[in-house]
């Protein structure tokens, strides 16, 4: 008798473990998600983009930066969009800057966070190295001042989430090649259109930064 009810507490304790552990999974999974539509939609409704947000979180599959495989340096970031900038005269910070924790150009890779059509590569002056690609859902994810390109990417090709961009630098402010007027980090901006009653169609930047923390963390900390 004894022996039976010691069965029993053992068969007890295994079931409140596993439920534990599926109710767990589910606490830490499908309702990091729905926290993390909440909390980016509340942002992106304020600036006119709360439309997108279903479609930026179907297809946002990676954060932008891979981590240090050898697993030595790290990146780190803040919320920073909006903050003021001088170069190019006075103008607001149109994203969120991902910085290396080693300030070594080159070192990072640069992944691309959705599948998508490269529309723009190349150089610019604030954004140095820089490459644009149109998510299905037709917002434009910006990645800035790469220190170098993946090879072989042109304008037009698709690629898709997890593919190499390039590697994080610190090139920009410049004319081609400027590098080394700041530290070393990759400059992330999401654009989408916004169409007023004119038909005119105007390109305004969203902040990415909630976005940013779920495919970190999968969900919102
Ligand atoms: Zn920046």
């Amino acid at each position: 008798m004894k022996k039976k009810s010691h069965v029993w507490k053992k068969i007890f304790i295994c079931l409140y473990l596993s439920m534990i552990a599926i109710c767990s999974s589910y606490i830490c999974h499908w309702p990091g998600k729905m926290t993390a539509a909440v909390h980016i939609r509340r942002q992106w409704q304020e600036e006119g983009a709360g439309g997108y947000v279903r479609e930026a979180l179907e297809e946002a599959e990676c954060f932008p930066v891979r981590r240090d495989n050898k697993g030595k340096e790290h990146w780190y970031y803040e919320d920073a969009y909006g903050a003021g900038r001088t170069y190019g005269g006075n103008r607001t910070h149109e994203g969120i800057d991902i910085m290396a924790s080693n300030d070594q150009p080159g070192y990072f890779v640069v992944q691309s966070m959705t599948d998508g059509v490269i529309e723009n590569i190349g150089w610019l002056e604030l954004g140095g190295y820089r490459i644009g690609i149109r998510g299905d859902s037709g917002l434009y994810y910006y990645y800035a001042h790469l220190d170098s390109y993946a090879p072989d990417l042109k304008k037009g090709d698709r690629v898709r989430a997890g593919q190499p961009l390039g590697y994080m630098g610190d090139t920009g402010y410049g004319q081609e090649g400027t590098r080394g007027k700041f530290a070393v980090h990759l400059h992330f901006g999401i654009y989408y259109n916004r169409k007023e009653k004119t038909l005119s169609q105007q390109e305004e930047s969203v902040n990415p930064y909630y976005l940013l923390q779920y495919l970190e963390h999968g969900m919102i900390p």
